[in-house]
């Protein structure tokens, strides 16, 4: 592998090409993104090689496409009609249905593998970019099958080599469950931040006040709506489904307040304390 082209050079597509780099140094690693001030910085920084545009991606053994999953859906038939026979595509994309479905009839599908590497933090663009944000990560695979066999082992060992584990699932069940861990930690995260800051307007001392749990309950809420809105706009039915069951949790337990039933509530929280076994497990 030589020229490897990042397509989006932000968090995810800048984290990968520093730790894609420092495993293979060989490599040179050229820079895509709608905004040349990006790719200006990217190269800064030392994300980035070079400076390059779609019309270079035949000269590519490996695209990586990092940006928001609706230029994802719009950009991708095109990247793909670009690439030679022997190049690869892989998306970082956190949403996998419509990624899918808008290449499942391209004739260089066997070119392409669909995942979504499961590390990030809140903050956005090439300066969120660090080494070894994949280090001990899940990467989703979906569709395997699909992709060329040679390409599969390539991509496979590019990412284990940076760290991180593969787990396999279709595309609906990634977007189902990713719905749940992931897209509705960030709206809650975002309401709270809302319900706060809408009060704080009439008493100045409420962020005084706040601590680290609070800090941390509300960290996702820092998150970019360039990426989010898309997010939530393509995994529309599930992310709506696991909102109904919050709201049923939210509503069911200030009932319980309502009626005085703190031994409901105690039982609620120590049911649901079960979590920490869960998160050690995931750490
Ligand atoms: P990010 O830091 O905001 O970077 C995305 C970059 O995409 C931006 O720097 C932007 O550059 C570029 N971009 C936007 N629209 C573009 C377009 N139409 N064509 C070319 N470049 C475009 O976002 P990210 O966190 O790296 O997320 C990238 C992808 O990874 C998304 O699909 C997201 O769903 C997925 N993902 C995110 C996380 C996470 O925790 N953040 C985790 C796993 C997967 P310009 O300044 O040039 O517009």
């Amino acid at each position: 592998m030589k020229n490897i082209y990042a397509i989006g050079v932000g968090l995810i597509g800048g984290s990968l090409a520093i730790d894609i780099k420092k495993n293979n140094p060989d490599v040179v690693i050229h820079g895509i993104s709608r905004k040349d001030a990006t790719l200006e910085t990217a190269l800064s920084l030392g994300l980035i090689d070079k400076k390059a545009t779609l019309d270079d991606l035949a000269k590519a053994d490996l695209v990586i496409v990092s940006i928001p999953v609706d230029a994802t859906v719009k950009l991708l038939p095109t990247i793909l009609d670009k690439i030679s026979d022997t190049g690869l595509v892989v998306d970082a994309g956190s949403t996998k249905v419509d990624i899918c479905k808008v290449v499942e009839n391209h004739p260089k599908r066997r070119n392409f593998l669909a995942m979504h590497p499961i590390a990030g933090t809140e903050y956005s663009g090439p300066t969120a970019a660090i080494e070894g944000l994949f280090v001990g990560k899940t990467n989703i695979v979906c569709e395997v099958e699909k992709t060329t066999f040679k390409l599969q082992e390539k991509a496979l060992k590019l990412f284990s080599d940076i760290g991180m584990r593969m787990r396999y699932m279709n595309p609906e069940a990634h977007d189902k469950h990713i719905a749940y861990v992931s897209h509705l930690s960030h709206i809650s995260a975002f309401m709270l931040g809302k319900t706060v800051i809408d009060k704080e307007r009439n008493e100045r001392d409420i962020f005084d006040m706040a601590g680290s749990g609070f800090a941390s309950t509300v960290r996702l809420a820092k998150s970019s709506p360039e990426m989010w809105t898309p997010i939530f706009k393509q995994n529309k039915t599930n992310v709506i489904e696991t909102l109904e069951e919050y709201i049923n949790n939210l509503t069911h337990f200030k009932e319980l307040m309502k009626n005085d039933d703190f031994e409901a509530i105690f039982s609620e929280m120590k049911n649901t304390n079960y979590i920490k076994d869960i998160l050690n497990g995931i750490n």
